[in-house]
């Protein structure tokens, strides 16, 4: 018999049909599951999202052990214990006399590049838990000026043959975003995602989490995420049945108290392989199919799946190791401390900063439009920006994180996919959401003490950046409107910017 082989599982690789599981020999391989500090701590992830991780890893190691694999399984406070990867790989070369490592491909350019630099050989096989390879992205890439996510969709509802009536997309239309952009009313009925009960290995981890990260970001307890494959499920059986049915109408709105509305919560499950994308997308397709569920919500959900999901993995591996290091934009501004505090007396700000610190989640609006639009509006630095999105959301890994942050938000890659700029001004805010009814600010304001921030911000940050925007099509109408503004109001608006930006050099609040 060849000598047994060590099968690398990382803790966002939690799928019983992994590549490298169908490619071990169970009689023969030995499994390395191990708990490192490195990973734990690169950057404050969120409690919550380490004792998600930690959590599901145990789970699924005993899963393994019952499937009749060998798992070496290291815990985070295991003597033995060597806190990085690499080292974790040597140790266990030596007590189980394996010369070679087979892992499936990290997520992460920085993961990726350790693996091909650890001294024992590491072979890395295709992630092909995803809908489109990396290979298919680029061949579908190649040749094209722009990468435009609908045309990148419509391909991919053709290839898996979803919600397609014959050769034509269903109901005759591809997407029914339009439909999808109603601000929710407060007195709408919100479904309350799925709480799921401690099991013994929970409750050991929480306690873990609790004594050995305990400077880290956000709330430990209450925890209610699963950690198992089951408990994902049954997250995903509730989503389809409660929230499904309403998601599209209001995906965009934000309302104060109600942090989840009808999104799925599902994405940290799916991104650590306890859920599988085409399992979900056709899971919804019978809820529209049975009369369950609408179409416009159906497809808008399905697009997330298919379509943005795919297209942003695509990107990331597109684009290189240096994605994540963009500043097309050179902008400089340290992240103010409120983005960890959650101290500030913009309504909207606390609301989304303060519910990513007790839940590890936010939704896309609330990411793009609120945190990120102010990152991009008052040129906070891309990377520390990108460090904070990875660390404080429970579904953050590089390969998500990064498009949407450095791509979609910030426009720091130059505009690799976003045609314009996400940048919005209070009114945005205040038509999508409640929060600026109670806020300190007033969003009518367009300047001046008082004034919403947004407002001056927007016009500075488009001023600042006229060269590079002015000929944009959807950006130029804008530039119309400022020429078009007497000199006074203009004055007023570049005043309180700088006002408002100065207060943030100086770490003030605001
Ligand atoms: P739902 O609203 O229920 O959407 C359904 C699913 O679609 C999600 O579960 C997710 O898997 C997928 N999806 C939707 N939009 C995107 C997108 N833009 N990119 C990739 N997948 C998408 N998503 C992450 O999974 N990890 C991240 O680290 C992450 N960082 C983000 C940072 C910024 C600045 C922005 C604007 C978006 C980010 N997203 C990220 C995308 C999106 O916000 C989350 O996927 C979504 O909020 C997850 O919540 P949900 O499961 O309730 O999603
Ligand atoms: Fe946010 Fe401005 Fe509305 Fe306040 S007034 S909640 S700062 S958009």
């Amino acid at each position: 018999m060849t000598a047994p082989r060590l099968i690398l599982v990382l803790g966002d690789q939690l799928s019983h049909d992994l590549s490298v599981l169908r490619e071990g020999v169970k009689s023969r391989d030995i499994v390395v599951m191990a708990e490192v500090r490195d990973e734990g701590t690169y950057v404050p992830h969120h409690a919550k999202k380490i004792a998600l991780i930690l959590a599901a890893m145990r789970h699924f190691a005993a899963e393994l052990k019952d499937d009749g694999w060998t798992v070496a399984y290291t815990p985070l406070d295991d003597p033995d214990n060597t806190h990085a990867i690499s080292k974790e790989l040597l140790r266990r070369a030596e007590e189980y006399d394996a010369e070679s490592v087979v892992s499936t491909a990290s997520g992460e350019w920085r993961l990726r590049s350790l693996l091909e630099h650890t001294p024992i050989p590491v072979s890395q096989l295709p992630d092909d838990r995803f809908l489109c390879s990396e290979g298919d992205f680029a061949a579908w890439a190649k040749d094209r000026d722009t990468l435009t996510m609908e045309y990148f969709y419509r391909e991919m509802r053709r290839r898996h043959d979803i919600l397609m009536d014959g050769d034509k997309p269903e109901g005759g239309q591809w997407n029914y975003d339009k439909e999808n952009r109603k601000p929710a009313e407060p007195d709408l009925f919100m479904p309350e995602p799925l709480h799921h009960q401690h099991d013994e290995v929970v409750a050991e981890v929480l306690d873990l989490v609790a004594r050995e990260f305990p400077e880290t970001f956000g709330t430990l307890r209450p925890f209610w995420f699963a950690a198992t494959r089951a408990g994902a499920e049954a997250a995903r059986d509730w989503f389809m049945t409660e929230a499904l049915p309403r998601f599209g109408d209001y995906q965009d709105a934000m309302l104060a108290g109600e942090d989840f509305l009808y999104h799925s919560i599902l994405s940290p499950y799916l991104n650590i392989g306890l859920l599988d994308p085409l399992d979900l997308c056709r899971r919804a397709e019978t809820e529209y199919r049975e009369g369950r569920a609408p179409l416009n919500c159906v497809e808008g959900y399905i697009r997330q799946i298919l379509g943005w999901r795919e297209f942003i993995r695509g990107v990331y591996f597109l684009e290189g190791p240096d994605y994540a290091e963009r500043n097309a934009l050179n902008a400089t501004r340290d992240l103010p401390w409120f983005y960890w505090s959650g101290e500030t007396k913009m309504a909207c700000m606390a609301h989304a900063i303060g519910q990513t610190r007790d839940e590890a989640y936010a939704h896309h609006i609330q990411r793009l439009m609120v945190t990120g639009n102010f990152a991009l509006l008052a040129g906070l630095d891309p990377q520390q920006v990108a460090e904070w999105y990875l660390a404080v959301y429970a579904d953050a890994f590089e390969w998500v994180e990064a498009p949407n942050v450095i791509g979609m938000a910030l426009h720091a890659d130059a505009g690799v996919f976003a045609t314009k700029p996400y940048a919005a001004s209070g009114a945005y805010i205040n038509r999508m959401s409640d929060y600026c009814k109670t806020c300190h600010y007033s969003v009518s304001k367009k300047t001046g003490e008082g004034c919403c921030p947004f407002n001056p911000l927007y016009w500075d940050f488009l001023l600042r950046h006229r060269e590079r925007f002015e000929k944009n099509r959807r950006v130029s109408r804008s530039y119309a409107t400022w020429d078009k503004m007497d000199a006074d109001k203009q004055e007023a608006y570049r005043d309180s910017a700088a006002a408002i930006l100065a207060k943030l050099d100086a770490g003030e609040a605001i």
